[in-house]
């Protein structure tokens, strides 16, 4: 008998799970219907900002898989369909489509990956012409169509994440005077303060006012009903147009709803084969669930693309007859503003606190060519490592050119559970052109282990 696989969402992670459960099973085993409200599938998200940068040129290149193109596939995509209720009790979802019809779906298969919800703080005027969110391919047209009006010259960019920045630089790149406001000390929380004030000092290089220690208290609007200003807690910034990059939060509502198992951070709970606990037939997996960080043993909110994809491929993997499993992540990302480059993996200081790790820290500055080379640029690389074992526990990158994807290097020392005197010893390839002979990872590594040694000496 033919058996049925619901997507609830048909961005990464559902069309993922879609896309290698057809690789596996035909049609004639298995029908796949995926639901998406919105009006793409397989998009994009992490393009965003080059896109309103003027770095590609839209949807179409942002589109990895098109709608027409699954179905050609056999999957059943219904765009513009929301799924408004899940009945796990009897394996069905109640779905409205764009004209307002309502009907239950049966499944065999229920995959959730509704994603995430962006967070809008709730101050008055936060939903005015003009304030921005920047999540799905439709924000990202509204934003590109409100920089189009002539009178658009101050952007305040709320929140200083690793969008926020990107979108800083997307707003400075149409010649407008930007603000960043943040409430955390520095930008970019996912790194240390330190780490931050680097970007801070780029940023504010770059020609960006960066306001820290700031929340949002209110959005003010003209006569025209438009945002004209920003105020916070450290004053108010004319804006002509907000672009809001606050972070996000599970997209759980519709799970919460149907009284499956939420964690600490309200995303769903899956085990290692991305089947939401306690359930047989419902597997979860990208932005609405939480991921087990292997270094600290806790679980996590980490909405990235990166695990987005995996999960789904796990997913389809498992409903296709396979077995697959997500063991967790390291907690790696990196993004850019302009040509500066920052990158993070492991814990950060407050991260390792909170895990009750004792550690000691190394930073330390190098190149990211030979000195010799031309354009070389100075890169600072902090490490953390456990003290007494020596147990690499995170790295943090601010550099220019090479100095982000620096950090897939100590990804894999963490992952294969390395300590830093081990780090030291690593085969990295040199040349002038890419790095100094000493690489600065094993420059930090180098001075982390040399830490971790006078620490063992001196106690
Ligand atoms: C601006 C921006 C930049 C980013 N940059 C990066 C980056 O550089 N690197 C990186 O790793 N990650 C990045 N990300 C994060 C990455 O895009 C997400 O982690 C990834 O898209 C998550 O995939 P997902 O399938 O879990 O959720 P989503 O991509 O959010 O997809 C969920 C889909 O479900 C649909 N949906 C939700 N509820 C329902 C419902 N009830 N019925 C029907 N459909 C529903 C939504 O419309 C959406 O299309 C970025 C995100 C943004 C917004």
């Amino acid at each position: 008998m033919t058996e049925r696989m619901v997507v609830v969402g048909g961005d990464a992670t559902g069309m993922s799970a879609a896309s290698q459960a057809r690789r596996r099973r035909s049609a004639g085993e298995l029908d796949i219907v995926a639901f998406e409200r919105g009006r793409y599938t397989s998009y994009s998200a992490c393009g965003i900002p080059y896109w309103i940068a003027g770095d590609t040129t839209g949807p179409d290149q942002l589109t990895a898989r098109t709608a027409a193109e699954h179905r050609a596939r056999d999957i059943d995509v219904r765009l513009g369909t929301e799924v408004t209720e899940l009945d796990p009790a009897a394996g069905r979802v109640r779905t409205r489509d764009a004209d307002g019809r309502e009907e239950w779906t049966g499944y065999d298969h229920l995959v959730i990956a509704t994603g995430a919800v962006p967070v809008r703080p709730p101050v008055p005027g936060i939903d005015a012409p003009g304030v921005h969110g920047v999540q799905t391919l439709d924000d990202g047209e509204a934003v590109l169509l409100g920089l189009d009006r002539s009178e658009v010259r101050r952007a305040v960019v709320v929140g200083g994440g690793y969008i926020g920045v990107e979108m800083a630089e997307a707003m400075l790149r149409h010649g407008l005077d930007v603000t960043l406001v943040d409430r955390a000390e520095q930008p970019v929380s996912t790194l240390d303060p330190d780490m931050g004030r680097l970007v801070r000092e780029a940023l504010e290089g770059l020609g960006v006012r960066v306001v820290s220690g700031a929340a949002v208290r209110e959005v003010l609007t003209g006569a025209d009903g438009r945002v004209r200003a920003v105020v916070t807690e450290a004053g108010e910034f004319p804006a002509d147009i907000v672009v809001l990059g606050l972070g996000v939060r599970p997209g759980t509502d519709l799970a919460r709803a149907a009284g499956l198992p939420l964690g600490e951070h309200d995303g769903l709970l899956t085990d290692r084969s991305m089947r939401v606990r306690g359930t047989e037939r419902i597997w979860a997996g990208g932005d609405c669930v939480e991921v087990l960080n292997l270094v600290s043993g806790t679980l996590q909110h980490i909405p990235l693309g990166t695990h987005a994809n995996k999960h789904g491929r796990i997913i389809g993997t498992n409903i296709g007859g396979g077995y697959a499993t997500f063991p967790g992540v390291v907690g790696t990302a990196v993004s850019k503003v302009c040509d500066v480059e920052l990158a993070r993996t492991g814990l950060k200081e407050s991260q390792a606190r909170a895990a009750g790790l004792d550690f000691v820290t190394a930073v330390i500055e190098s190149t990211n060519r030979a000195g010799y080379y031309p354009d070389t640029a100075r890169m600072t690389v902090k490490m953390l490592a456990e003290r007494g074992t020596g147990r690499l526990l995170g790295v943090q990158i601010v550099g220019r050119e090479g100095a982000a994807k620096r950090v897939d290097v100590a990804a894999v020392a963490l992952t294969a559970g390395m300590t830093v005197g081990q780090m030291v010893d690593l085969d990295l390839g040199y040349a002038p052109p890419f790095s100094p002979v000493w690489d600065p990872v094993l420059v930090a590594a180098r001075k982390a282990a040399d830490t971790v040694a006078a620490d063992i000496r001196n106690s």
